[in-house]
């Protein structure tokens, strides 16, 4: 019988300092591993260090390594997509290339696959070295996603996961363009067995976050699976428009009553920016989905190669 393939897909942008590791670290793990064949895809998402040279000189001697090179910086989610659509396996483990993400779950995973689940996904415990506000932040951001979209998105979830073939290609046929993958693994539906690991700081290099693009990517995460912001502003809308309609009876009756009153410039200008405020806000939601409705109709490709060395 043949032995099952399963396909590793590990984003890369300028990773050339973990490049060697992972794979040492990751081949450690892979020789202990037995009945399975066992292939990488590396995706050089644009870096602008040696990332691709290191993973030529990897691929040179060694058959099972696959790599993909774009031709400019399209992102992780680019990154994901490409791999997975690259990927013949019949289960793929998707990764990242800091060794952020431990080898060692692997075989784990594995046994819990063939049991029969169709996914198995990791979970991060610990949350050392992050700030008192960034950990609030994102206790917040799981608490609206999940309060106002119809998917659950777990806290700490990574994106270290492994997947079946049939799950795969179910995200596959999402063709979305702003990709959102963590809410995309849940939408699809299937089971997904959730395993908890201790996370570990990154060896080399510098993560790609930044404090604004975790906000950006907090703000994709529920445009993309929720409409309710956009219903929230007409509420706010006819809330504030009822409000005024009884504050403008008021006002009638007390100038019948007291004859006219020319005071108010204070509460007056209070009302002109909260309602200003509002409307700004209103159009701002609106504009983001209007910004994602526009660059999905342009039906751009995600990402472009500039080199591979897959047949
Ligand atoms: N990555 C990528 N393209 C990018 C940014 C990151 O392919 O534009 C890869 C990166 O090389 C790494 C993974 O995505 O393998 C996770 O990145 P990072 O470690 O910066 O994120 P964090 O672990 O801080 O969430
Ligand atoms: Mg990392």
């Amino acid at each position: 019988m043949d032995d099952k393939r399963i396909t590793i897909v590990v984003p890369c942008y300028n990773e050339e300092k973990m490049i060697n590791i992972f794979y040492v670290e990751c081949n450690k793990v892979l020789e202990k591993i037995d009945g399975y064949r066992f292939e990488y895809i590396f995706i050089n998402d644009g870096s602008k260090d040696k990332t691709l040279i290191n993973l030529k000189e990897i691929a040179k001697d060694d058959n099972r390594v696959k790599f993909i090179s774009f031709s400019r910086n399209f992102g992780k989610e680019a990154a994901i997509l490409a791999g997975l659509e690259k990927s013949e396996g019949d289960f793929v483990v998707l990764m990242d290339a800091d060794l952020q993400h431990p080898p060692a779950l692997i075989l784990e995973m594995i046994n819990y696959i063939e049991d029969g689940w169709d996914s198995v996904s990791t979970k991060r415990i610990s949350r050392k070295g992050e700030s008192f506000m960034r950990s609030h932040c994102s206790k917040l951001f799981y608490k609206v996603i999940n309060s106002i979209s119809d998917i659950a998105i777990t806290r700490g979830a990574t994106d270290y996961r492994i997947m079946s073939r049939k799950m795969v290609d179910s995200v596959l046929k999402l063709g979305e363009y702003h990709r959102f993958s963590k809410g995309i693994f849940e939408w699809v539906g299937y089971d997904t067995k959730w395993i908890e690991y201790e996370s570990e700081d990154r060896i080399e290099g510098e993560s790609k976050w930044s404090f604004i693009s975790l906000f950006r990517y907090a703000i994709e995460g529920i445009v993309s699976f929720s409409t309710i912001p956009l219903k929230v502003s007409s509420f706010v809308g006819s809330l504030s428009a009822i409000g005024s309609f009884i504050y403008l009876i008021y006002i009638i009756f007390t100038t019948l009553i007291n004859g006219k009153d020319v005071q108010g410039y204070a509460s007056m200008i209070c009302l002109i920016m909260f309602f200003g405020g509002i409307q700004l806000i209103a159009l701002g939601i609106i504009g983001e989905y209007l910004a994602r409705t526009y660059m999905e109709s342009k039906k751009r490709p995600n990402y472009f190669i500039k080199e591979d060395n897959i047949i």
